[in-house]
């Protein structure tokens, strides 16, 4: 049951995006902030500035895709409903280091990005797994669409063969490499035409003649799979009839968050095609803080061999607890702690407790930082991320607490060593 206080978490994703070197991780968070800071429906168009001239002007500007967290709103395409997602840098190392560990921990979901030419390499497969060990949902991004020897099926193929998992293509390709034009939703049978450099006018017709069988074909695998994590879909399945594509929606966004289905979906962040439509694919397969596992915590001074636990649901009006989960050094205002926090409210001005330090900090400021800008705001809430200016012996991976509650450390990450090598 979701209580009227924990509503503005639907509205809610807290995503990485996961790639290894080079698959274009950089280029496709760009592409996010830029259409989420500026644009917010397919269809707007903005012409003038060719893509050089932009993409300069979004560097002068100073997009942050440094940030630890970054806070982005969305509106979901053909809605008015507005999206708050936060988008948490996951570090591109290869190797098992803590810091991967520990932002894998602090999201709910990731984009795994792959480059469609090569299909999943050794090291995307890495990622996977870390992915994989921290129970993340995730869809997959086909990037590099345009690029000679790009192929969808290679990615699909790969995701089957080499990383074992159930892909859910919920996109066709229009051409491919020099010719990749557009994106066919397949669920709403749609397709998107790319029709200038800055994917911003974006031309939506009925599924060309030519893709139509593929895209049926591709369809009915959908439904299949969707019956297979959805009761009632298997009802209509077995009786013949369609579901409507809320239906399907619901119930593919279902064996996502529960990670028995991987939608796929594909496109060119260099050539701007395809990442609006996966910012909505992000709205509609990846879990909201409500819909995943609430984070427990096990009693500080139980020391116990099967210490007392507790579970912190994503709800502001419960006990406070957060995490730290990296700390940047700031040339304006020193020290900043990025933190995310499960459940309660942080409160600028307060005082809080450091239960893996056993220390009582103050918390100065609370910053919510954007592609461009920061805001300054009186409380972070549960499910949202944050930097706080003050704590001065807050660590990455340090639990905070309310000041006098119980003390609690929230589920470990600092995992040893020969625990993260798989
Ligand atoms: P990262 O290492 O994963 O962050 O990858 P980058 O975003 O820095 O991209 C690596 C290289 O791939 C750069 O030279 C990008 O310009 C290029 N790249 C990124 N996305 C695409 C794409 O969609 N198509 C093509 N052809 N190149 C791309």
């Amino acid at each position: 049951m979701t209580t009227k206080a924990q509503n503005y978490l639907q509205n809610f994703r807290n995503i990485g995006i996961a790639a290894h070197i080079d698959a274009g991780k950089t280029t496709t968070t760009e592409r996010i902030l830029y259409y989420t800071g500026r644009i917010h429906q397919i269809g707007e168009t903005h012409e003038g500035a060719s893509q050089m001239d932009w993409m300069e002007q979004e560097r002068e500007r100073g997009i942050t895709i440094t940030a630890a967290a970054t806070t982005a709103q969305w509106t979901r395409s053909g809605t008015d409903d507005v999206y708050t997602i936060n988008i948490i840098d996951t570090p591109g190392h290869v190797d098992f280091t803590i810091e991967v560990e520990r932002s894998m921990r602090v999201l709910d979901g990731a984009v795994a990005v792959f480059d469609a030419s090569q299909g999943v390499e050794p090291q995307s497969e890495t990622v996977w797994r870390q992915a994989d060990r921290y129970g993340v949902p995730r869809i997959a991004f086909a990037n590099k669409m345009d690029k000679t020897g790009a192929s969808f099926e290679l990615v699909i193929n790969d995701i089957k063969e080499r990383l074992g998992a159930i892909p859910a293509p919920v996109q066709y390709p229009i051409g491919a490499e020099s010719e990749f034009q557009g994106i066919i939703d397949v669920i709403r049978r749609r397709a998107y035409f790319y029709t200038n450099d800055l994917g911003t006018d974006i031309r939506e017709e009925d599924v060309p003649a030519e893709y139509a069988d593929k895209v049926a074909e591709m369809r009915d695998q959908l439904v299949e799979a969707a019956a297979e994590v959805d009761e009632s879909i298997m009802d209509m399945y077995l009786s013949g009839e369609e579901p409507s594509e809320e239906q399907l929606v619901a119930a593919l966004r279902k064996g996502t968050v529960e990670k028995l289905i991987f939608p796929v979906l594909c496109g060119s962040s260099l050539k701007n095609k395809g990442v609006q439509l996966l910012l909505d694919a992000v709205v509609d397969f990846l879990p909201n803080p409500l819909e995943v596992p609430a984070i427990k915590g096990v009693l500080a001074d139980d020391t116990s061999e099967d210490p007392e636990t507790r579970t912190f649901p994503a709800d502001p009006e419960g006990q406070l607890a957060a995490l730290a989960f990296k700390i940047m050094a700031d040339p304006y205002v020193g020290r900043l702690t990025f933190v995310r926090v499960y459940s309660g409210t942080m409160t600028s001005g307060s005082y809080i407790y450091n239960a893996s330090k056993g220390k009582r900090e103050r918390v100065g400021r609370l910053l919510k930082m954007h592609a461009n800008s920061r805001e300054e705001v009186d409380v972070l809430k549960a499910g949202e991320l944050g930097a706080v200016i003050g704590l001065k012996d807050s660590g990455t991976g340090n639990t905070l607490i309310g000041d006098g509650d119980e003390e609690v450390l929230l589920e470990s990450i600092d995992v040893p060593e020969a625990v993260i090598k798989l």
